[in-house]
C-alpha cells in the first residue's frame, strides 16, 4: 500500500484544482518559505479525518477553505482526495485503489466519500485501522511536532510508541466497546423496568381475560337455550294450530249441515205455505 495521488481544490492556498501523483518510494516536496508545503501535509491530515483546527494550524475549521488573495476571490468549498494504492489489499476492501475524499463548505457542512460513494468518518477510520495510517498514528508528524516528541518525557514518549505500535487503536476499540457495554447496561436496566411494569399490568389483565372467557361461555350457553326454547315454542304453536284447524274444520262441517237443514226446512215451509194459499187458508 502506498500513497498514489493527492488532489486539492479550494484547500488553503490551493484555490485551483491541483493534482499530485506520488510514485512508490520517497517523495520530497521542496519550495520557498510560505509556498504551501505544509498545506500539503495538512491536506493529508484533514482528509484522514482531523477534527482539530489547531492541528491544521488554523483557528477554526473554515480556515481550510481558500480565503482569497489579491488575485482571486475566496471559494465556498474545500475538497481533498487522497488515493491509496491497495493492490496488496492491506486495506480491508476489495478495491485495488481506495480514494478518500473530504469536502467542506464554508457554511460548516462537510462530507466524506470513499471511491465516490458517501461515507461516514467512522467508515474511513475502520478501513484505515490496521494500516498504520490515520490522523493519530504518527504516520504524519506535523511541523514543530518532531521537536516536542524528541524532547518529551519518557511517559509521553510511551504514548507515541503505543500509538505507532497500534496499541492505542486497541485502546480506542476497548473504550468504544466499554461505552457500548455501558449503553447496553442502561438499556438492560430500562428493559427490566419495562418487564416489571408489564408483569404488574399482566395480573389484572389475566383476571379480565378469565372474566371475558366465562362471559363468552355463558353467552353461547344462553344462545343455545334461547334457540331450544324457540324450537319448543314453534312445536307447541304448530300443535295448537293443528288442533284449531281440526276444530275449525269440524265447525265448518256442522255449519254446512245446519245450513242444509235450514234450507230443507225453508223449502218445506214454502211448500206448506203455497198449499195453504191454494186452499185460501193462509193469510199473509
Ligand atoms: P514554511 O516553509 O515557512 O513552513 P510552507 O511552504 O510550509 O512554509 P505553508 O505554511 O504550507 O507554507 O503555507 C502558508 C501559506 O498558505 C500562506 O501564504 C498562507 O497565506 C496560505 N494559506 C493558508 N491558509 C489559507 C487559506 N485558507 N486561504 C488562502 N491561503 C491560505
Amino acid at each position: 500500500m502506498f500513497l498514489k495521488s493527492l488532489t486539492l481544490k479550494g484547500f488553503k492556498s490551493f484555490a485551483d484544482r491541483t493534482h499530485m501523483v506520488f510514485d512508490p518510494g520517497l517523495t520530497v516536496v521542496v519550495g520557498p518559505n510560505g509556498s504551501g508545503k505544509s498545506n500539503v501535509s495538512d491536506a493529508i491530515l484533514w482528509v484522514l479525518g482531523e477534527q482539530s483546527a489547531k492541528m491544521l494550524r488554523g483557528q477554526a475549521m473554515e480556515d481550510v477553505v481558500f480565503s482569497g488573495s489579491s488575485a482571486r476571490k475566496p471559494v465556498g468549498v474545500a475538497e481533498v482526495t487522497l488515493v491509496l494504492d491497495n493492490a496488496d489489499h492491506t486495506l480491508p476492501v476489495d478495491f485495488a485503489e481506495v480514494g478518500i475524499t473530504r469536502r467542506m463548505y464554508r457554511s460548516g457542512e462537510s462530507e466524506y466519500l470513499i471511491n465516490g460513494a458517501p461515507a461516514r468518518l467512522m467508515d474511513i477510520q475502520d478501513i484505515l485501522h490496521d494500516s498504520g495510517l490515520g490522523k493519530d498514528t504518527h504516520s504524519i508528524i506535523s511541523q514543530g511536532k518532531l521537536d516536542s516528541i524528541l524532547s518529551s518525557r519518557p511517559e509521553e514518549r510511551r504514548a507515541l510508541i503505543e500509538e505507532a505500535a497500534g496499541i492505542s487503536k486497541h485502546r480506542r476499540r476497548k473504550e468504544r466497546s466499554q461505552r457500548k457495554l455501558a449503553d447496553m447496561d442502561k438499556n438492560l436496566v430500562r428493559a427490566r423496568d419495562v418487564a416489571r411494569e408489564l408483569n404488574r399490568q399482566l395480573r389484572p389483565l389475566e383476571r379480565q381475560v378469565d372474566r371475558a372467557k366465562r362471559y363468552n361461555e355463558l353467552d353461547s350457553r344462553l344462545s343455545e337455550l334461547t334457540c331450544q326454547l324457540a324450537v319448543d315454542d314453534v312445536r307447541r304453536l304448530q300443535q295448537q294450530w293443528g288442533e284449531l284447524q281440526g276444530r275449525s274444520n269440524e265447525a265448518a262441517a256442522a255449519i254446512e249441515l245446519a245450513q242444509f237443514r235450514v234450507d230443507e226446512k225453508t223449502r218445506e215451509l214454502e211448500k206448506l205455505q203455497s198449499m195453504l194459499e191454494q186452499k185460501g187458508l193462509f193469510v199473509g
